[in-house]
């Protein structure tokens, strides 16, 4: 018989015909399914000469020149004389994967991270806690601070159990989500500045009258705005009511993180702070800590 040199692998011929040869059609589905995984050409090379796979008579090892070949090549659809070993979906996601327009399955497979990540904050400098996605290596969060590198590198799976442990711990007991009248006012940054000129001022012997005044104006004026975006009781009443009606999840429920949580804090010990919208703050690290 002569060599199958020109015949790609995972095929034979067999009496004139093309057929999947068995053990290399499902190297090839594996192939596919690798790198649609997340794995590198290299690693897949690695993966097949480990299990002493032969690519060819011509050239039996591996590399990532070998599987490049097998994952651009659009006969392992069904194509021609080439039965179909792979199914078309499969060779687009390949595809775009390639491309560079998908980052691979693993951030696929977590379409929701999206509304986590928009309200992930770092808890040492306040900054927008960003998440790195290695297609090759399972993902990390950071902040790109200098400084505030994490003890622990924050993955998916951290954050997802923590926000998933502090929901359930709500669920459990709504009253944990209970805000004092103290808790409800907090000065910002603006207010104490202008307090304290407003104190500098009077301090004075001679103090300018219109001056001191104009502070006090701005300062009632710029209070009363903050006052404006303070979460009335109600807020908290409802969101106890949400929670009380709620069953223990298993998985994140992105709907109810969207609708109940504004921030979510990660300090570099990993220990995660899940702020609600009517300001009260659960923590969490392998236990639930209610912050006052
Ligand atoms: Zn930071």
């Amino acid at each position: 018989m002569r060599k199958n040199r020109f015949i790609p692998f995972g095929y034979m011929l067999e009496k004139g015909d093309l057929k999947i040869k068995e053990n290399e059609g499902e190297w090839v589905k594996i192939i596919f399914n690798q790198y649609i995984k997340g794995f590198s050409y290299n690693e897949i090379a690695t993966i097949m000469n480990n299990s002493n796979i032969v690519y060819s008579d011509e050239a039996s090892i591996w590399n990532k020149n070998t599987v490049k070949r097998i994952l651009d090549n659009e006969i392992y659809m069904g194509e021609g004389v080439y039965p179909g070993i792979i199914s078309s979906d499969q060779y687009i996601q390949v595809k775009k994967i390639k491309e560079g327009k998908s980052p691979g399955a693993i951030q696929d497979s977590l379409p929701y991270l999206d509304s986590i990540r928009e309200k992930t904050i770092c808890y040492e400098c306040g900054n927008k806690y960003m998440r790195l996605h290695d297609r090759r290596r399972s993902e990390k969060w950071y902040c790109k601070t200098n400084g505030c590198k994490s003890e622990i590198i924050p993955t998916d799976a951290l954050i997802i159990s923590a926000v998933i442990a502090i929901t359930n711990a709500v669920i459990e007991s709504p009253s944990l989500l209970e805000i004092s009248d103290s808790e409800s006012y907090h000065p910002n940054l603006d207010i104490i500045k202008l307090a304290n000129e407003i104190n500098h001022e009077l301090d004075k012997k001679n103090f300018n009258y219109k001056q001191v005044k104009e502070i006090m104006l701005s300062c009632a004026s710029k209070r009363y705005e903050q006052c404006k975006e303070i979460t009335p009781k109600e807020v908290s009443r409802n969101l106890m009511m949400d929670f009380h009606n709620k069953t223990p999840i298993d998985e994140f429920d992105p709907n109810l993180f969207v609708d109940t949580v504004s921030r979510l804090l990660v300090e570099k010990t990993g220990r995660i702070h899940m702020q609600f919208i009517n300001g009260a703050t659960i923590s969490y690290k392998q236990e639930i800590r209610k912050e006052q």
